[in-house]
């Protein structure tokens, strides 16, 4: 009986936090805003980009199979509403033995004559919640440029993943998981995702988790190997994972 009620509250929970991330896929941050500000008084410097703005070019599939490199943020943002964007916790924890919260700056310091100079890294993830997925790193002596630069990065490391059902104990027609397994590698992290059954979730880390949920992927495991508490290689290796599943 206690145990009914338990298993009933756990699913409770399960739905709230499906809806606590629905509405975090649908609001707008302030860069969101920012990014449509800008495509709005946007003046294309490459053809790509003029084609793009004049309407010769109407599809994203387009521009990614075409394999020409991408060099104006906004072709990406005129093709392919609903971006959203995600900063992965790169950052030290504050405070001392462990205690504070993980943060998505990573800030390193170059001694000068002037005294030190701190230097803000950013890693950031875009996504349509769809199938189309990139990652970015940023660099700046300040927040908010830091930022900007990986968002851009991200954009234009865009690539279209397959996505499918490869679970043997689903076998649906749906693209909900991956259809088989992948592995990446970068520098002593490994990482395995695995096709899951519908309703399983992802079983992966919490920043893997940014990264598959953007890219549309539902239902994963995973199993990691090596020096996890390396965010930047962990998702480096996921993004190699998923890498394998590209389309185009
Ligand atoms: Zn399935």
């Amino acid at each position: 009986m206690a145990d009914e009620y338990a298993e009933a509250a756990v699913v409770e929970e399960d739905v709230e936090v499906a809806k606590a991330i629905d509405a975090e896929m649908t609001r707008e941050t302030r860069e969101e805003r920012a990014d449509r500000e800008r495509l709005e008084s946007w003046i294309p410097k490459t053809q790509l980009g003029k084609d793009v703005l004049a309407g010769k070019i109407k599809n994203i599939d387009e521009v990614l199979e075409s394999g020409k490199k991408v060099f104006e943020g906004e072709i990406i943002d005129t093709l392919l509403k609903g971006l959203k964007t995600e900063m992965l916790m790169i950052g030290q924890a504050k405070g001392k033995f462990g205690g504070g919260k993980r943060r998505a700056w990573r800030q390193t310091q170059k001694k000068t004559k002037e005294g030190n100079v701190a230097t803000f890294a950013v890693l950031t993830v875009v996504g349509n919640g769809n199938g189309y997925i990139g990652i970015g790193y940023g660099r700046a002596k300040e927040t908010l440029p830091a930022r900007e630069k990986a968002a851009r990065d991200a954009k234009l490391n865009l690539m279209k993943i397959s996505r499918g059902c490869g679970s043997y104990d689903c076998s649906c027609e749906e693209t909900h998981s991956i259809p088989f397994a992948v592995e990446g590698k970068c520098s002593s992290v490994r990482i395995k995702l695995m096709p899951a059954p519908q309703g399983t979730g992802l079983v992966v880390g919490d920043e893997v988790k940014k990264i598959l949920r953007l890219a549309g992927i539902k239902d994963a495991y995973s199993k990691t190997f090596g020096q996890k508490r390396s965010t930047i290689n962990l998702a480096k290796a996921t993004m190699a994972a998923l890498r394998k599943l590209k389309w185009y």
